[in-house]
């Protein structure tokens, strides 16, 4: 699955270009391991791409049915790539990731209805927002979904 439809942002290009591979796998490592515990890896393990989240998702609809917007697509192509690289993800693709997060998926939840796994794609992407939060590519007021503004907006912020 190729990533072919990235967008222009100055503000995310800005944060980007200030990452190096040693803060991006340390604060990958530390969300993933030590904030989510099991839960995330346990999600991306699980998923047997079954496709049965895939009409529930509104993105996934309104792209004629292109799989890189489907719950799973973007789960493989955020959550999924960070576990096959084992956190050695480049800036470019914290980029992408970035752009997934916060522009294809809205946090609705409709998905888990559908998966009869029960995974959670809105929790998955919220937490790739955490850590894009955490790499400081994005703006703080942005850094998280509103029904859980104070989980992501913490002292974190002021390290910038
Ligand atoms: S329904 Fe569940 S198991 Fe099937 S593709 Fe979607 S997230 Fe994966
Ligand atoms: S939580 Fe995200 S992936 Fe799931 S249905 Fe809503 S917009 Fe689509």
């Amino acid at each position: 699955m190729t990533f072919d439809r990235k967008i222009e942002d100055a503000g995310l290009e800005r944060g980007v270009s200030r990452l190096t591979p040693e803060r991006i796998e340390n604060t990958l490592k530390q969300v993933i391991e030590g904030e989510a515990g099991a839960k995330l890896k346990l999600y991306a393990e699980t998923c047997m791409r079954c496709g049965m989240c895939s009409e529930a998702c509104h993105y996934y609809m309104s792209h004629e049915g292109d799989p890189s917007y489907s719950p799973a697509g973007k789960v493989h192509q955020t959550l999924g790539k960070i576990l096959r690289k084992n956190y050695k993800v480049t800036a470019d693709e914290i980029y992408e990731m970035a752009q997934i997060a916060y522009t294809e998926c809205n946090l609705c939840r409709r998905c888990v209805h559908f998966c009869p796994l029960g995974i959670d794609t809105g929790y998955i992407m919220s937490m790739v927002r955490r850590m894009c939060h955490k790499l400081g590519v994005t703006p703080p007021v942005h850094s998280g979904h509103r029904s859980f503004p104070f989980r992501y907006l913490q002292p974190d912020v002021a390290q910038r």
